[in-house]
């Protein structure tokens, strides 16, 4: 029996694409390593798959998994974020369009549209797009996406997705959203009137460590058939094997967003508390600006908590270094607990733009571990 829209996330997660086999009975979709299809006579397809560019069952499981826990009708999977974003961006612009993009944001989408979209055509004006004014006096005749990110990437900006929707098609203009920080557990922008929605499912998704994906989900027809054209022809869908991981990420999903937020609010509050923490970034802080947006929007407030330390960008990349349970590394979302130093490693690349970030700012994922132990390790690190 196929899942009900209507079923709960945690039973969408599990069953949504992954009934069991058909034919074999096997528990877990299969990983279909094949590169091809047999026909039963030319130009009959037995399943509607003839080469594995265009699509794989095993992609096409995870592709309904996650439709239905964003609450939209189309998935599409991809080998990477970028290449999610890549996709959208190329099936959606033309010369001469204008692009609204969230001034603290992923830097490689900053990256993409300066590098890769410029040179054709497009332009971009980055907004803090927890400033609505802002927002509405950066659109012009030629805007034709805004692109948000919320929370953002590593300062856990909020912005109102329901009122950014609302600016966007007014001006005859599309809202995408990149969730990866929030993952569909804790927000769906499509029922907050967002186009498309778009995630690293290599973070929270994915939640391992262990494959890099990405994802466009849309309920726009026309928009979802462009994405499939240009996976067709371009390539860039997930591989069988990175899909199947995934999916078996998405299982646990649930659970797995209540403890890294249940991880992250004991952190946040310990930090607001040390004497070497200049400022906590954490939505689940009431006195945090984004706070009362994120409460409206989201069911709780993530697994990302950055902060700031006195003594400046030294002691930043010191603290870095002496958590023990905290690894030092870049991406998120795991299963691990990570630290990183945003200025020198993921914003490096930004460094000298708009999008830079403050150097004195730490960012954690807060992971699965005991929560005592995670307090105690920064506890330490930052005595
Ligand atoms: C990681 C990330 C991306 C890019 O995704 P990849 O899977 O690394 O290609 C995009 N947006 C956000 C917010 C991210 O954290």
């Amino acid at each position: 029996m196929p899942v009900s829209p209507t079923d709960a996330f945690a039973t969408r997660a599990i069953h949504a694409g992954q009934q069991p086999d058909q034919r074999t009975g096997a528990m877990a979709v299969p990983i279909y390593q094949t590169s091809t299809f047999a026909m039963d006579e030319v130009g009959v397809m037995k399943a509607g798959f003839d080469y594995s560019r265009a699509g794989n069952p095993t992609r096409t499981a995870l592709q309904i998994a996650l439709a239905s826990l964003e609450g939209g009708r189309h998935a599409h999977a991809f080998a990477s974020g970028m290449a999610a974003i890549d996709c959208l961006l190329r099936t959606l612009l033309r010369p001469g369009d204008h692009v609204i993009l969230p001034a603290d944001g992923y830097g490689g989408t900053y990256r993409m549209i300066d590098q890769f979209g410029v040179p054709w055509g497009i332009s971009c004006t980055t907004v803090a797009l927890d400033d609505l004014a802002a927002v509405r006096a950066a659109i012009t005749p030629r805007t034709r996406l805004i692109w948000c990110e919320t929370p953002t990437n590593p300062l856990l900006g909020v912005s109102d997705i329901a009122a950014l929707a609302e600016i966007a098609h007014t001006a005859g203009a599309q809202l995408a959203v990149d969730n990866t920080f929030a993952s569909p557990y804790l927000q769906t922008p499509l029922s907050l009137g967002a186009d498309v929605v778009m995630h690293s499912t290599t973070k929270y998704l994915g939640g391992h460590s262990d494959v890099i994906g990405g994802a466009l989900v849309t309920s726009d027809e026309e928009l979802a058939e462009a994405f499939t054209d240009f996976v067709t022809t371009v390539g860039s869908g997930a591989a069988p094997f990175d899909a199947w991981l995934t999916l078996r990420g998405v299982k646990t999903l649930a659970l797995r967003m209540e403890r890294h937020c249940d991880n992250a609010e004991r952190i946040a509050e310990l930090l607001v508390g040390l004497p070497k923490v200049a400022r906590v970034y954490y939505p689940g802080l009431p006195d945090d600006p984004g706070h009362a947006v994120a409460a409206k929007q989201m069911r709780r407030f993530g697994g990302m908590v950055s902060f700031t330390v006195v003594g400046g960008e030294e002691e930043a990349v010191k603290v870095c270094s002496r958590t023990r349970l905290f690894t030092l590394a870049e991406s998120l979302g795991g299963v691990e607990s990570l630290i990183e130093h945003p200025h020198l490693m993921t914003h490096a690349s930004v460094a000298d733009s708009v999008t830079a970030v403050p150097p004195d700012l730490i960012r954690l994922s807060v992971g699965l571990e005991d929560a005592d132990d995670l307090a105690a390790d920064l506890a330490d690190a930052l005595s």
